[in-house]
């Protein structure tokens, strides 16, 4: 199991890099990354929340195992005008949900491991929203960035206590 990384985390804030080698390694990474989702009971993962600048992430909307995407350099090609409001969390900000007003569909072009282009086409609901979250993410983005300053103040409290949980646990290491 890879180690979740947490608000607070400089890691979180860094643009990753693109991936350029398709080998044996990273699908041993991309195993792991979705073996970790699961285990979190996450609906996506970004590598940068595992400590990795690749920009790589998984994403499973439906929980079935057949359902997992695979991300590798994913790009939004397409957003709607039309916003939604649509209830977020992230594994790496544990105990908070928000609202958060997104364009309704996107459309992702990606790699998957093994190099081959792929398209993810008028995603809807918590796809389209988990890919809009999950591409953030690589960069250096989180979901609390997007509120109200009103619901921001709201939950401050809440993120200085996770950040600093974050800074005692990496002076133990
Ligand atoms: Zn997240």
């Amino acid at each position: 199991m890879l180690e979740m990384h947490y608000y607070g985390d400089p890691v979180l804030r860094k643009k990753a890099v693109p991936v350029e080698k398709f080998d044996e390694e990273l699908q041993g990474f991309v195993d792991e990354l979705i073996e970790t989702m699961e285990y979190e009971d996450g609906v996506g993962l970004a590598a940068t929340q595992v400590g990795i600048c690749r920009r790589i992430a998984v994403i499973n909307a439906t929980g079935g195992q057949e359902q997992t995407y695979v991300l590798i350099n994913p790009e939004i090609v397409y957003s709607s005008q039309e916003k939604e409001d649509y209830d977020e969390g992230c594994l790496s900000i544990p105990g908070i949900t928000l609202s958060v007003n997104r364009p309704s569909v996107v459309s992702v072009k990606a790699q998957d491991a093994k190099g081959q282009q792929y398209l993810i086409e008028n995603a809807q609901g918590l796809l389209a929203r988990a890919l809009q979250h999950e591409i953030d993410h690589l960069n250096g983005i989180m979901f609390v960035d997007h509120v109200s300053p009103l619901q921001r103040s709201l939950i401050n409290g809440k993120l200085k206590k996770i950040s600093r949980a974050q800074r005692e646990k990496s002076q133990d290491l």
